[in-house]
Formats: C-alpha cells, sequence, structure tokens
C-alpha cells in the first residue's frame, strides 16, 4: 500500500485569490463574496510562488472551498469548475504558461480542488440544507484524504476564516497545524504561511530563539508599531535569506526564532532593532528598544 502523503489544504477565496477586494460587477448575479465567474479570478501576489515552494517540499495541495452562492442562486456548480478551473491554471508553474496549451490542460501545483454548494439559508435543492462538507464540517477534507491517499495528522490547512481553521481541526489536522490568515498578525498572508509550514520541518537544535524587550511601556500595544516590528522582521529575512522560524509578539517584546546560529541570530536582532528604533524616533520621537543590550 502507498504510505499517505502530507498535504496543505487551502481556502480559496482571499487566501488564493482576490475575493473581498474585487469590484462590484463582480457581484452581477451574485451576494458578495460568491465569487462564480471566472473572469474575476485573480491571484493574491505571492500566491503561487508560496503554492509552487510547498509543492516543492512534498506537500500535496487541495482546495476546499464553500461556494453557498449556488444554493442561493447565483450560478451553478459548473461556474464553481470554472472559477476552480481559471484558479488552478493560474497556479501553474511559470515555465508552463505556454499560451498554446489550453488553460485546463496546463499542469497545475494544485492536485485538486473540492467545493460545497449548499447553504442552510439557500432555495435552490439539492443544495438548500447544512451539508458536512460545508466548513466547518469536515467532508471535503475527509475525501480528498480518501480519494488522494493524504494523511491528516501530517498535513496543514490555511484559511481566512475561523470555519476554515474548524474544518480542518473537525477532519483530524492538529490545531497546531492550522493557520488563519490575517492582516497584521504574523501570518498575513499564503506566502507568511508558507514560511511557517516550511520552517516547522527544521530541527530545533538549529535555531536560535531570542527577545527584545521594550524600553518602557508596551509600545507594541499600538498596532502600527506591532505591524512595523512584523513587516521589518520579514523584510530583513528575506533580505538576508535568514529563515525566520517563528516570530511572536506581546506588547512589550518580540521574540523571533532563526534557523540559524547564535551570532548570526544576534546580528539580526540588532537590525531589528536599529530600523525599527529609526521608524519609532521619527513618528514619536523615542525608541521602542533600549540600544546598550
Ligand atoms: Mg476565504
Amino acid at each position: 500500500m502507498r504510505p499517505l502523503r502530507p498535504a496543505v489544504f487551502l481556502d480559496r477565496d482571499d487566501t488564493l485569490n482576490v475575493n473581498a477586494d474585487l469590484p462590484p460587477e463582480a457581484w452581477a448575479r451574485t451576494k458578495e463574496g460568491d465569487l462564480l465567474d471566472p473572469a474575476f479570478v485573480e491571484l493574491i501576489p505571492g500566491a503561487l510562488e508560496a503554492c509552487r515552494r510547498l509543492s516543492d517540499a512534498g506537500f500535496v495541495l487541495v482546495v476546499i472551498t464553500n461556494q453557498g452562492g449556488v444554493a442561493r442562486g447565483g450560478g451553478s456548480t459548473r461556474d464553481i469548475d470554472a472559477c476552480n478551473t481559471a484558479l488552478r491554471a493560474l497556479l501553474s508553474p511559470s515555465d508552463d504558461h505556454d499560451e498554446h496549451v489550453p488553460a485546463p490542460f496546463r499542469a497545475s501545483v494544485v492536485t485538486a480542488s473540492y467545493s460545497a454548494p449548499h447553504h442552510p439559508e439557500g432555495d435552490v435543492p439539492p443544495f438548500d440544507d447544512e451539508h458536512h462538507w460545508r466548513k466547518p464540517g469536515p467532508g471535503m477534507i475527509e475525501a480528498a484524504a480518501h480519494e488522494l491517499g493524504l494523511d491528516p495528522p501530517r498535513s496543514w490547512m490555511v484559511g481566512d476564516k475561523q470555519r476554515d481553521l474548524d474544518a480542518a481541526t473537525n477532519a483530524g489536522i492538529p490545531p497546531k497545524r492550522t493557520i488563519l490568515l490575517a492582516p497584521g498578525s504574523p501570518c498575513p498572508d499564503l506566502a507568511a504561511a508558507a514560511d511557517r509550514i516550511l520552517a516547522s520541518a527544521i530541527d530545533p537544535s538549529q535555531t536560535t530563539r531570542l527577545t527584545l524587550r521594550a524600553s518602557s511601556g508596551a509600545p507594541l500595544g499600538d498596532e502600527r508599531a506591532r505591524e512595523t516590528v512584523i513587516a521589518t522582521a520579514r523584510a530583513i529575512a528575506e533580505r538576508t535569506g535568514v529563515r525566520l522560524v517563528d516570530l511572536d509578539t506581546a506588547d512589550d517584546r518580540v521574540t523571533i526564532t532563526l534557523a540559524t546560529h547564535r551570532l548570526g541570530a544576534l546580528g539580526f536582532l540588532a537590525e531589528l532593532r536599529r530600523l525599527t528604533n529609526a521608524w519609532s524616533r521619527a513618528r514619536a520621537g523615542a525608541d521602542l528598544w533600549p540600544t546598550d543590550r
């Protein structure tokens, strides 16, 4: 028997493709939030690269999406399939963007897409009821695991809604392997989620964990300050190639775990302190962190 494989289950709308920020024309036939027109399928920047890195690392990528707009009369399951096909075509490696090959036949880093057209408030049978495929139900993940030979305990879920994460835990994916994308959080987008997933495979003995504590008060209680510290740490990691394994903030400190030796981590922390102190000085006339530590 073939061994079970780990997967990354991906929510679709606002995880892989732009949804909430679509123009009003996108919602001509549907309620806002129900994307059923393939002409409006557009990747979120960085999503393809993130998928490619996860795929290269050996994860099977599976899209699972609630599409209750069908139950509410905004389109058909054929419209869902058309959107999923358009998305999978966009998620094909760049060297496979041969325009002579029709989009549905290009290779995609995504192995499969599962959709739930049901909605309990819908009026289009047979989709006008609650269904175990509809997130937070576990049905789509269970079906994919069965059909594709996947291993939920070793898999991950990434989505922008709590129900995405609940569907995963209901299907046997450990809570610590579920990632909620949220602006201003350590995981604002799929690129950051991919960093976290790939970093989890790193041997902890090869990492260094360091904390910066505020000079006084609780400056990271300020949302903009917290977001700036997080964005700066990610930018330094990208520029230096040092992998940011974990980043945790409290109101008075930031703790980072880096896949490097202590000396490299101290250099990283010094750069983070220098840049964010300069930002804070320009903004508020005071340092965030003591400079003599
Ligand atoms: Mg979503």
